[in-house]
């Protein structure tokens, strides 16, 4: 169990937990989204802006929480910016299927996001893991509602 936990905190998780990118308050931002994680006490506030295309132009986010959650979020507003919405989409999906089933083959495009691979040894940490692209999935549905 020891080693798994050992994996599961790998390098790149620890080092986003401890100095996260994009994370701040952006209150011009479009979008802003609370999502929580009540069985683990994560937290996320996700500040979202988008192009008139819905190309991801900055997220920024605040929270608080165990290091999967907070790496997680980190990261993704790495991955996340400047892509479509079905760019997004795409390694949302991608992302849930590192973490939740076991990948026939390494997925490149996913990057640093393969660190999070052994969360699925740990059906519980998966909600930590998804808890920011959750919000961001909901900003984009609400930043499209505010276009109509
Ligand atoms: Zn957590």
């Amino acid at each position: 169990m020891t080693d798994d936990l050992d994996e599961l905190y790998q390098t790149v998780l620890v080092e986003h937990s401890k100095r996260p990118r994009n994370f701040g308050e952006f209150p011009e931002a479009a979008v802003h989204v609370d999502a929580d994680n009540p069985s683990c006490g994560d937290e996320i506030h996700l500040h979202a802006d988008f192009d008139e295309s819905g190309k991801v132009n900055t997220l920024q986010f605040t929270g608080q929480g165990c290091a999967i959650s907070q790496a997680s979020a980190s990261l993704m507003t790495l991955k996340l910016k400047g892509k479509t919405r079905e760019e997004a989409l795409q390694m949302l999906g991608e992302f849930r299927e590192l973490v939740t089933e076991e990948p026939a083959t390494e997925n490149e495009a996913l990057g640093d996001l393969i660190a999070f691979g052994g969360v699925r040894k740990f059906p519980q940490r998966v909600k930590c893991a998804m808890l920011a692209w959750r919000a961001f999935e909901q900003a984009h549905e609400e930043w499209q509602g505010k276009q109509n």
